[in-house]
């Protein structure tokens, strides 16, 4: 399934994997100026190819190399022949998709992208109209990247803001990179982002200097609880209540545990 809407010179495109006619875990892309931010997942690809085919298509940009952004990579590229850039530590796994496991359910939802070729990204990406400035955001992956458009005050962010409370995360996950990069994006002040969500926002600073505030109480009450001996899964209990549905649907993947472990880790 693939919804596109125009926000001025952008297109978002809303993409996920159909079942029975209902789509869960959505991806969203952007296309502006001849710049494809991210390509959606592997069950996509075809429907992101043929919306896409009107649009003129230069380049692709990748924000991180998790199989729900870099699934359209490999058939965009063959078909339109787009240069790719992505963060030096995403290109080998945007070469051979399967060095990065992928759990049932990511197999399920967004299933193995097409391998494809990438060259590193370097400070800035330009178009014909715009200037766009590579803003390193590591945390919710390490290749983390950001696209921001200073003139414009457009941010790309990816998954590098995930809107709403955190009561999980992935094992991978630094949780003190990820409030860094928070903080170097409220610093840029933008007018709209545009992130992996799809759910486009006007004057985000705001927003992100209240997640940031959370997750500083947050590591602050998990790191107490700790010195005072208290067990991880205490921890979690108190603190985030009972696991979401998203550690069954996940098998643990998604955990509370592993937000509380994040926080308890060396900075
Ligand atoms: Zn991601």
């Amino acid at each position: 399934m693939l919804h596109m809407t125009t926000h001025g010179p952008v297109r978002k495109l809303v993409m996920a994997r159909a079942f029975f006619g209902r789509s869960f875990y959505h991806t969203a892309a952007y296309w502006v100026d001849g710049l494809l931010i991210d390509t959606g997942c592997a069950y996509s690809a075809r429907e992101l190819l043929e919306a896409t085919r009107p649009l003129p298509l230069a380049r692709i940009v990748n924000t991180h190399c998790h199989e729900d952004h870099i699934g359209g990579n490999g058939l965009l590229q063959r078909e339109r022949g787009a240069a790719i850039a992505a963060h030096p530590l995403a290109l080998p796994v945007l070469a051979d998709p399967r060095r990065q496991y992928l759990q049932l359910y990511r197999r399920v939802f967004w299933g193995w992208p097409r391998p494809s070729r990438g060259d590193p990204i370097g400070d800035w990406v330009e178009t014909e109209h715009y200037r766009f400035q590579v803003i390193a955001t590591p945390g919710h992956s390490p290749d983390h990247i950001a696209l921001f458009e200073p003139r414009e005050g457009w941010l790309f962010s990816g998954d590098a803001f995930i809107g709403g409370q955190d009561r999980a995360a992935r094992p991978d996950y630094d949780m003190y990179a990820i409030i860094e990069s928070l903080r170097r994006m409220a610093g840029l002040d933008p007018a709209w982002l545009f992130p992996g969500s799809g759910t486009v926002r006007q004057r985000p600073a705001e927003e992100m200097r209240h997640k940031i505030t959370a997750l500083e109480e947050l590591a602050e009450k998990v790191r107490r609880l700790h010195d005072e001996g208290l067990p991880v899964e205490a921890i979690r209990r108190r603190l985030l209540g009972p696991e979401p549905g998203i550690r069954w649907l996940t098998l643990g993947h998604f955990g509370g545990e592993h937000l509380i472990r994040a926080f308890l880790r060396e900075r």
